[in-house]
């Protein structure tokens, strides 16, 4: 891509390709286009109409309050992302994110820090359990639950299982204590109705993330029932996990074959060492939603009929692969790219374009495409997941 430099000495994209394209004279967004070089410039091989697959955090409105802050993706933002939304949330030491539960399953990633999770089943089993950077949690669609910050505080990301997930329209336990006659909640709980004269001023407006003091060591923190704690764990902690080793980096798969909780959910955290890329592959099972960890990448989805769109990805971006679509992610950084590929599913699976002409009579994929026979002698009939640099 051709560049000008400006009398500030700064570096200007240009969308230049030799005879093709021009200068831009009217107003333009440097800092957007900069992190978008495959929107100014597309590839000649892209082509027709794709809608838009990416939306940043760095876009999206963030609530911000006492305990800390949570900024959503949903279908609202990015309209083609029906199947999964995600909400990147930050607590501080002892930020509570108040007890709640939804219409979908939460599933969660910790990015960095550490938390105290809190859950209850139908069948009155609990769950208290700390989780840290590189544990994931999950629980099953209308099950209560609470997050709160450990010392440090903490961040993370969580997933649902609809794009029409939002977290401004979760069940809060302060907006229903805040919506139910006072003399509902005596006879509920068989204590007079001035045991609710103290009921925070805020409690009708949703508490949602609130400041409070840090919670005791968990030990002292469990609370023992009857039917004592849930038979699956609603914790898994991924990073402990053996890595799949490919050339080019390595991947970690979650699903329900691991985390059998997870029935609705499954998820890879793909690290792509600089100038690899995660191969040319699709899934057969889920449309997949994407979360970028650290780095910056490119990818091109291939819609079928002529039509493929590029975009490209930094850390705190959020992608999205139709169904179906073919794909690969190419690391466009000198630092690895780390991400997440998301899908609404009770399985991990892809095909790879690579392994599936390998396991194919090479004649026939040569009279497709004209491959020499050296070309066809250096497919893999394994699956690769993430190849090297040239
Ligand atoms: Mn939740
Ligand atoms: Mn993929």
């Amino acid at each position: 891509m051709a560049t000008t430099t400006d009398p500030t000495t700064r570096t200007i994209l240009e969308p230049i390709s030799g005879e093709r394209g021009a200068t831009i004279h009217g107003p333009s967004n440097v800092a957007v286009e900069e992190e978008n070089p495959s929107l100014l410039l597309p590839p000649t091989t892209d082509g027709g109409t794709v809608p838009n697959l990416k939306f940043s955090y760095a876009a999206a409105r963030n609530r911000v309050l006492s305990g800390g802050w949570g900024r959503e993706i949903t279908i609202r933002e990015l309209p083609i992302a029906t199947d999964i939304a995600g909400v990147n949330m930050r607590l501080k030491p002892g930020g509570v994110r108040e007890l709640h539960w939804h219409k979908e399953a939460e599933w969660a990633y910790m990015i960095a820090g550490e938390a105290r999770i809190t859950a209850v089943d139908a069948h009155g089993r609990n769950a208290v359990e700390d989780v840290g950077a590189g544990d994931l949690w999950y629980f099953p669609a209308g099950t209560p639950h609470s997050i709160q910050g450990l010392a440090g505080g903490c961040e993370f990301l969580l997933v649902f299982d609809s794009g029409g997930f939002s977290e401004n329209e979760t069940f809060l336990i302060t907006d229903w204590f805040g919506h139910t006659p006072k003399d509902v909640l005596a006879q509920n709980f068989g204590v007079p109705e001035s045991a609710f004269d103290d009921l925070p001023t805020d409690v009708g407006n949703s508490r949602y993330i609130f400041a409070a003091e840090l919670p005791p060591a968990r030990a002292q923190d469990l609370v023992a029932g009857p039917a004592g704690s849930v038979p699956q764990s609603f914790v898994h902690r991924m990073h402990q996990q053996e890595p799949i080793k490919a050339p080019g980096g390595q991947v970690r798969v979650t699903d329900s074959s691991n985390f059998p909780i997870s029935r609705t959910i499954a998820g890879a955290l793909v690290e792509i060492e600089p100038g690899a890329m995660r191969e040319l592959h699709w899934h057969p099972n889920a449309d997949e939603w994407q979360y970028y960890l650290r780095g910056s990448g490119r990818m091109t989805v291939f819609a079928s009929s002529g039509k493929a769109r590029t975009f490209d990805y930094q850390a705190g971006d959020v992608g999205y692969v139709p169904f179906a679509m073919g794909h690969y992610v190419q690391n466009t950084g000198d630092e690895p790219l780390v991400m997440l590929e998301m899908f609404k599913s009770d399985h991990f699976a892809d095909i790879s374009l690579a392994q599936w002409m390998a396991l194919t009579p090479p004649e026939l994929v040569q009279a497709h495409l004209n491959l020499d026979d050296a070309t066809m002698a250096a497919l893999s009939t394994d699956k690769r997941l993430v190849v090297r640099g040239a």
